[in-house]
C-alpha cells in the first residue's frame, strides 16, 4: 500500500509516502550500507507498527491566509506557508490541538510576524504531546515580550482546547530560523508536560528534546540496552543525553550513570527525572559533552566503563572521539540520527582502536528519508 499526501507533497516534508513501506526499508538498508562501505554489513531496519501519524510533537509559522489567521509549515526550500491540518505523519493529537489553539487566537487580534519586514507579533507555535500520558503542551513563540490580553487568550485556549494541560509563552527577539527563544513562561498549567518510555516517566520542558515517535522510542532504547552490555558496577557515560531518557533506562544495569548536555532546561528535567522515578545513581552535567570529556580524560580518574553517544544531526567532534577513546572505555554505543555523520564517525574510531560490531538502523520517521541507528563500538 502507498499513500498520497492530500497537499501533493508541497511541504516537502514526506518525500516516500508513494513508495510501499516494505521498499522503503530495503531502500534505507541499502542506502545506509553503502555509506558504511562494507566495514560492518547493518542489520535489518527495525520497522514501525504504525508508520502514520507518528510525530508526537508539531512545529507551525502563523501567517495570514485570506485574512484569517493559521499556522502550518514552510513549503520546501522556501519560507511560504503551507497549512497542512490532514498531515498524514502528525499524530491525531497534535492535529486537533494545533486547529483548537488556532481557533481560540482568532477571537483576538494578534498578527503573525513578517520575516522579511521584522513586523507582527506572532512566529510560531509548538504542540508536543505525551502520548502515553496524554498531556499536551502548547507553545506561543511571539517576537516580542509583550503578549497582550494574555490571560483572555489563555482563558479561550482552556476553552476551546481543553486537552492542553500547559500553555506557555515563549519569546523569540531574533532573526533566527530557531523555533524557540530563551524565554518560557507558562500561561496556564506547570510548564512542561511528561512522557513515559520503558516504564519510566519523563518530564519534559519547551525546548528540552524527546524523540518524536514514542512507539519506536521504546524499541530504540532497548536496543540501546542490549548493545550496550552493561555489567554489574559499570560506570555509564550518557552523553548528549537530552532530559536523561538512555542514562536513566539504563541506570538499573550501571554502577552509575553521567549525564551529559548542553541544554540547561533538559539537565534540570533530567535531575528532576532522576528523583521522580526514584534513581539515586544518576547525576547530570550541564556541560558541552566534547568539553567534560576532554577535561576528564585529562583528570586521570577512573573513565567510564561504557560510553552512549546520542549527537544531533552533525554527528560528534573529531575532539569529542579523541577523548572518548583516551578514556578507554570498554564499550561505545553510538546512537545516531544522521547515517552520514555515522559512517564518518566510526571510521574515526576504527583509526582510534574501536571496531563496530553491529549497526541496528530503526525506522524513527515512516514515509521520510531519515534513519536513526544503534551502533555498538568495542575496544580492539
Ligand atoms: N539522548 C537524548 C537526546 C538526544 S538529542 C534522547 O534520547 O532523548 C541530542 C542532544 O544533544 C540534545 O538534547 C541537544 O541539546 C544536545 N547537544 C547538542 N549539542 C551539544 C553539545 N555540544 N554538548 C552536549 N550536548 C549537546
Amino acid at each position: 500500500m502507498t499513500y498520497t499526501c492530500p497537499y501533493g507533497g508541497r511541504c516537502g516534508g514526506c518525500s516516500l509516502l508513494g513508495v510501499e513501506y516494505s521498499r522503503q526499508l530495503e531502500d534505507k538498508r541499502r542506502a545506509l550500507a553503502a555509506l558504511l562501505g562494507g566495514a560492518v554489513e547493518p542489520e535489518a531496519v527495525v520497522p514501525a507498527e504504525n508508520p502514520l501519524h507518528y510525530r508526537s510533537r508539531l512545529n507551525a509559522a502563523f501567517t495570514l491566509a485570506r485574512g484569517r489567521l493559521t499556522a502550518g509549515t514552510y513549503a520546501a526550500h522556501s519560507h511560504r506557508v503551507v497549512e497542512t491540518p490532514d498531515c498524514l505523519i502528525e499524530s491525531e493529537d497534535c492535529l486537533e490541538t494545533l486547529s483548537a489553539v488556532l481557533a481560540a487566537l482568532r477571537g483576538f487580534r494578534l498578527r503573525p510576524y513578517d520575516e522579511d519586514r521584522g513586523t507582527g507579533l506572532l512566529r510560531h507555535i509548538q504542540i508536543r504531546c505525551g502520548a502515553n500520558t496524554g498531556e499536551i503542551m502548547a507553545v506561543l513563540v511571539t517576537a516580542q515580550g509583550v503578549l497582550p490580553a494574555a490571560k483572555a487568550l489563555a482563558a479561550a485556549v482552556r476553552k476551546n482546547a481543553p486537552r492542553v494541560t500547559t500553555l506557555i509563552h515563549n519569546v523569540n527577539p531574533r532573526r533566527t530560523s530557531m523555533v524557540l527563544g530563551g524565554e518560557s513562561r507558562a500561561l496556564f498549567g506547570p510548564g512542561y508536560i511528561h512522557e513515559r518510555i520503558g516504564g519510566l516517566t519523563f518530564r519534559l520542558s519547551p525546548g528540552a528534546f524527546m524523540q518524536v515517535n514514542p512507539e519506536q522510542t521504546e524499541k530504540l532504547y532497548s536496543i540501546v540496552r542490549a548493545r550496550s552490555a552493561l555489567r554489574e558496577g559499570d560506570a555509564l557515560l550518557d552523553a548528549y543525553c537530552g532530559v536523561g531518557t538512555i542514562g536513566l533506562y539504563l541506570a538499573g544495569d550501571a554502577g552509575s550513570v553521567t549525564g551529559v548536555e548542553l541544554n540547561r532546561a533538559a539537565v534540570r528535567d533530567a535531575r528532576e527525572n532522576a528523583r521522580d522515578n526514584g534513581i539515586a545513581n544518576a547525576r547530570f552535567v550541564c556541560a558541552d559533552a566534547t568539553e567534560h570529556l576532554e577535561r576528564a580524560a585529562a583528570s586521570g580518574g577512573r573513565g567510564p566503563d561504557v560510553i552512549v553517544l546520542d549527537p544531533p544531526r552533525s554527528g560528534a567532534t573529531q575532539r569529542f572521539l579523541n577523548a572518548a577513546a583516551a578514556l578507554r572505555p570498554r564499550s561505545i554505543c553510538y546512537v545516531s540520527c544522521n547515517p552520514e555523520t555515522l559512517a564518518r564517525d566510526l571510521a574515526a574510531l576504527r583509526r582510534l582502536g574501536y571496531k563496530c560490531s553491529s549497526v541496528t538502523p530503526v525506522d524513527m520517521f515512516p514515509m521520510t528519508e531519515h534513519l536513526e541507528c544503534v551502533a555498538a563500538l568495542e575496544r580492539i
